[in-house]
């Protein structure tokens, strides 16, 4: 997800805090295999109609019953397990199924109608745009619950059908591929299908008065071709034309780079959605904030990030929402990437520069409520930069490649990526992570002083760093200075900083006038001459 607010010229991030988990134990006693979810949407009064069928198998043989999460303000009209009628419970958002059967597979179908509540940063909304209604949800992290049951956890990742219905006048659009469409007198269904896994938080629904356009994009293999389409507000269509035309460009770069794009047998897309706070990353078909369409290309960033995702987020899930850095971070960072593949070394640090502005109060892992703030996103980009400093470029895309392969379509923990960076490379990054991720907060403040001593012929130069941030004891990091000996020479030397305070002797030919640290802008920190 992205969740800027970019005025033209002006970038604030916005931090939002989540509570309010209704994640529980007794969840992992389930592993749901297919949801077949069937809506019917009747905007005008705010009115869901779900049949959802959920195929489980349930792994405790002990457990009484089956508990998925579910909102409790819908009125359940049916409820059936293996065809058959039974108890059931559905309070605190949970719906607990009477069932001690000794069958381990389960189909639990649920028929139930209601408003779904507005929860998270959006939840499932019944919208009007130009006096025209739209239906859309934003579910993350854990609210896909509040408009259809299920297992709302991102590591039960599942195959999906998903129908909607809705006035004949409106286009309805979801995951994976349209499978057929279907008219029974003024109302129309859309039947669509993915043949990868998903997890529940990007299971997704757009129902509006579309108009469509398309591309496509050839795999690296050249033995497929990508549907790319674009569901846009008619008053949009040209801006969205123009803004949405690199999209080809981008998944070319990122599947170059990180591997095929994950979901080449089904397609690509973006809808146009009333979320004005950013956009997200719904597997395969991206919700775009109607903001973020200007017809002149400001937000190529914003599509870049949602595109990206769907290597890390959407085909690589995270094990847990403590590790979900693994999502933004990466998105983020992946803008960085896109920039510097078309601006060169000086836009890969422009765009660094521009995400080192705050404090990252949080860790890294595990950032509490602050599941979307700024340490999340920007920090998270700034690990990845400098272990690619640690690293150098080939071993750095190599990590990144041989952990897209290693987990597309499953889920990752912050611990496995370390174990990653730790096979490829043959290094030890206990230290690492320990700073940047699992324990340190904030950035490296550091001061740095020198002295210069003439000795017969050259120049004695002593360096003394020290460290002095709170938010972690002892960083250990690679730091460049760059002496700068007159308008047109310079010596570039690097130092390995692994105490509070460190002291460095160099000894150089002639006197520099000027000592630069980082100069090309490898680490998070603060630097100060003394
Ligand atoms: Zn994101």
């Amino acid at each position: 997800m992205s969740n800027w607010i970019k005025a033209i010229f002006v970038f604030t991030i916005v931090v939002f805090t989540m509570s309010g988990w209704i994640f529980s134990p007794i969840q992992s006693k389930i592993d749901v295999l297919h949801y077949d979810l069937k809506f019917d949407l009747y905007p005008d009064e705010s009115l869901l109609k779900g049949d959802a069928i959920i195929t489980c198998l349930k792994l405790d043989k002990s457990a009484q019953d089956i508990m998925l999460n579910f909102y409790d303000n819908f009125k359940i009209t049916e409820l059936l397990l293996n065809d058959r009628k039974t108890e059931y419970s559905n309070t605190d958002n949970q719906l607990h199924i009477k069932y001690n059967g000794n069958e381990d597979t389960v189909k639990v179908e649920v028929i139930y109608e209601g408003t779904p509540k507005h929860v998270g940063l959006s939840g499932f909304v019944f919208g009007e745009i130009n006096k025209k209604n739209i239906v859309y949800n934003l579910s993350e992290p854990d609210f896909a619950s509040s408009w259809f049951p299920c297992n709302d956890i991102p590591t039960d990742k599942v195959l999906l059908d998903i129908s909607i219905t809705n006035d004949t006048s409106m286009v309805s659009v979801s995951n994976g591929i349209l499978l057929e469409t279907r008219t029974n007198n003024d109302r129309r269904t859309y039947h669509w299908r993915t043949r990868y896994p998903i997890a529940t938080y990007l299971v997704c629904i757009y129902s509006a008065d579309y108009v469509t356009f398309s591309d496509k994009y050839i795999s690296q293999d050249r033995l497929d071709t990508l549907p790319i389409q674009y569901y846009v507000f008619a008053n949009q269509l040209e801006k969205g034309r123009i803004d949405f035309e690199d999209h080809p460009k981008f998944i070319d770069f990122f599947a170059r780079t990180f591997g095929e794009y994950p979901f080449i047998k089904e397609k690509y897309g973006v809808a146009e959605f009333l979320w004005q706070l950013g956009a997200m990353e719904h597997q395969t078909i991206t919700g775009i904030g109607s903001n973020f369409i200007t017809g002149k290309k400001y937000f190529n960033d914003v599509y870049v990030h949602e595109l990206a995702h769907h290597w890390w987020g959407d085909a690589v899930s995270p094990a847990d929402w403590k590790d979900i850095w693994l999502n933004e971070g990466f998105a983020t960072y992946s803008e960085a990437l896109y920039a510097e593949h078309v601006g060169g070394k000086k836009a890969l640090q422009s765009v660094m520069l521009s995400k080192d502005k705050d404090e990252f109060k949080e860790t890294l892992y595990d950032p509490g409520e602050n599941l979307f703030s700024s340490t999340v996103y920007n920090k998270g980009s700034w690990v990845l930069h400098m272990l690619r400093r640690e690293t150098g470029d080939s071993l750095f895309f190599q990590i990144l490649r041989t952990y897209f392969a290693a987990y597309k379509y499953k889920n990752a923990s912050t611990d496995d990526f370390k174990k990653i960076c730790e096979f490829v490379s043959g290094k030890n990054f206990n230290k690492f992570f320990d700073q940047w991720v699992y324990k340190g907060t904030g950035k490296i403040e550091l001061e740095f002083g020198w002295t210069v001593q003439k000795t017969s012929g050259s120049y004695n130069i002593r360096i003394t760093t020290r460290q002095t941030q709170t938010g972690y004891d002892s960083y250990n990091f690679p730091l460049e200075f760059k002496f700068n000996i007159d308008s047109s020479t310079s010596i570039l030397k690097t130092f390995f900083i692994d105490k509070r305070q460190n002291d460095f002797e160099i000894t150089l030919k002639d006197m520099p006038h000027d000592i630069v640290p980082d100069p090309s802008n490898w680490l998070l920190a603060d630097i100060k001459k003394k």
